[in-house]
């Protein structure tokens, strides 16, 4: 694996290796690195003959500066996992190099999107987002982007900002399936900091979205999501949202004959987890 800090010497390495027919697939994180994550460097080696991972934790979308400074760093453990994982470039870059002094962060128009779910609680969340990929995928380049289905929504994001970048032509994004524990709580870098109590409590999120798949079979929306929300606050969880939505809009879900997504956002202590379930 080769380790890149510089955009300056990733880039026309990157070029030369386009030049000579190879296809990169790219997987951008924040580093922490656990199953799920490695699933995506999986998914981009099957596919691409080069995998590009990016660490990078991104300041513009931390809404809170809290859960920036407490973002768990594993950083040694990581390069170990990308090895094992047969990555071929770690690009390693520093604030300056994706925001340099000339940056000028241009608005991106996500419409609704913007506004909902995380948008709602997570003000500037998705601009930061957007402002990241665009430097990166400007940077990279890649035929193929891996991202998580973990994210719905920042997958969604995603796809709009290339499109409105221009470069729906130029790059596919691959949403790969979100990895689980053994008892079903999602794969996060943030459960690292869980403690053994929180880390108990953790599966009751997964099992609201499973009790939601299952109850929507006899109830209304309204009446899952109402449930399901109750069932959360009693067990601990200070709960953001929990809404079955449309899958392909992410409004609330009015029409329950299309496709439907389950999702979900709640504190343990301060600790915020997301998680989502498609429905049908
Ligand atoms: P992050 O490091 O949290 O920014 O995540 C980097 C990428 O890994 C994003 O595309 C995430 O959606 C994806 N990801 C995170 N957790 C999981 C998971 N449990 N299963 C699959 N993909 C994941």
């Amino acid at each position: 694996m080769t380790l890149f800090k510089k955009a300056e010497t990733l880039i026309p390495y990157l070029f030369q290796q386009k030049q000579n027919g190879r296809s990169v697939g790219f997987v951008p994180t924040m580093g922490a690195l656990h199953q799920g994550h490695l699933s995506l460097i999986r998914a981009a080696q099957k596919r691409n003959d080069l995998t590009v991972c990016s660490i990078f934790v991104n300041p513009t979308q931390f809404n809170n500066p809290d859960d920036f400074a407490r973002y768990p760093k594993t950083m040694d453990k990581d390069v170990e996992a990308l090895l094992a994982g047969g990555c071929d470039v770690l690009f390693l870059p520093a604030v300056g190099e994706i925001y340099p002094p000339a940056f000028a962060a241009r608005r991106y128009e996500l419409g609704a999107l913007e506004n909902v779910l995380e948008g709602k609680y997570r003000p500037g969340h998705f601009q930061g987002v957007c402002q990241v990929m665009d430097r990166l995928l400007e940077i990279v380049a890649p035929a193929e982007l891996y991202l998580g289905q973990k994210d719905y929504q920042q997958c969604m994001v995603i796809e709009r900002v290339i499109a409105l970048l221009g470069k729906a032509g130029e790059v596919s994004v691959n949403v790969v399936p979100t990895v689980r524990e053994t008892d079903g709580l999602a794969m996060s870098s943030r459960n690292l900091r869980l403690t053994e109590n929180q880390r108990e409590k953790a599966p009751a999120l997964y099992k609201a979205l499973r009790f939601a798949k299952d109850a929507l079979a006899t109830q209304s929306v309204e009446a899952v999501e109402r449930q399901a929300d109750a069932a959360l606050r009693q067990q601990g969880f200070a709960v953001d949202y929990f809404a079955i939505a449309d899958a392909a809009t992410l409004l609330p879900a009015t029409d329950v004959s299309k496709p439907m997504v389950a999702l979900v956002a709640a504190h343990l202590d301060g600790i915020r987890l997301i998680d989502n379930l498609p429905l049908n």
